[in-house]
């Protein structure tokens, strides 16, 4: 069992309902949705925070980017608004240290956040 949660989802240790896979990328509804669309879009390779990857690998952070947006044409909120939220750091409520993106949708969002 990989020690990452969500490296564990990728392999397929803990399974998740998939939204979307390519080579590089998979997005998966989230346990505890805060919204009607509440997928969350990561790399299969494992990268502890958003700067990190874009420190890495600046393309596959476009990639996550182009797939959050597939993600919400798909569930029909590209064009109401959807919000991509990277969570970083402890004091932002990041609780699962591989990057992942929250594609939130299908409400209409406050801003600011909470
Ligand atoms: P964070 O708080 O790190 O920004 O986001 C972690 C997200 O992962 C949370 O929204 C939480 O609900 C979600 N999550 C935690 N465990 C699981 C799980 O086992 N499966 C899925 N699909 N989502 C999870
Ligand atoms: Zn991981």
């Amino acid at each position: 069992m990989a020690e990452c949660l969500f490296c564990a989802i990728v392999a397929g240790e803990i399974p998740a309902t998939t939204v979307l896979e390519t080579d590089r990328i998979l997005a998966f509804r989230d346990i505890n949705p805060q919204a009607p669309t509440h997928v969350l879009v990561i790399p299969k390779e494992h990268y502890p925070t958003v700067a990190a990857l874009a420190a890495a690998d600046a393309e596959l952070l476009g990639e996550m980017i182009t797939a959050a947006h597939r993600v919400a044409a798909d569930e029909g909120v590209s064009e109401t608004g959807y919000r991509v939220v990277f969570n970083t750091g402890p004091r932002a409520g990041q609780t699962v240290f591989h990057v992942h993106g929250h594609v939130l949708g299908g409400r209409l969002l406050a801003w600011p956040p909470g």
